[in-house]
């Protein structure tokens, strides 16, 4: 797992007016590792405290998001899910029966991405990589 990024640090370097919940909002962020949903960061948040609305939620990582710093994700089951936007870049692999997120980075893959971009007569600035899979030990 890459290390953990502070979005409250990033909150400030980026000029974001930082209240009590957004506050605890970006801690949940930041110390989660499974790429969460809103509700269920509305669930950690509200534990923490229990003002944070649902409302807050959304409109807090919406603020995050066109700032920059938190990155959404669709991984096919049409919830949005969330990470504060890592340090360095990795892709996904989706369990499909699990919902389990593994993130992974494959120089090879890297590597031939950009050489694809390239044939097609374009400098590769950006991708997302999903893959989704069923796993090989899993017993019926
Ligand atoms: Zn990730």
């Amino acid at each position: 797992m890459p290390d953990k990024i502070d979005l409250e640090k990033l909150c400030a370097e980026k000029g974001l007016r930082i209240t009590d919940q957004r506050r605890v909002i970006a801690r949940v962020i930041s110390e989660a590792d499974d790429h969460p949903d809103v509700e269920t960061l509305h669930e950690r948040a509200a534990a923490e405290d229990s003002r944070i609305s649902i409302a807050t939620v959304y409109r807090t990582v919406r603020l995050f998001e066109e700032a920059g710093i938190l990155d959404r994700h669709d991984f096919g089951d049409g919830r949005a899910r969330y990470e504060a936007v890592p340090e360095a870049h990795h892709d996904h692999l989706i369990d499909v029966e699990t919902g389990k997120v593994i993130e992974f980075v494959d120089p090879e893959l890297e590597a031939l991405q950009k050489q694809i971009a390239e044939k097609l007569g374009y400098r590769l600035v950006d991708h997302r990589m999903e893959l989704y899979g069923v796993s090989s030990d899993r017993k019926n």
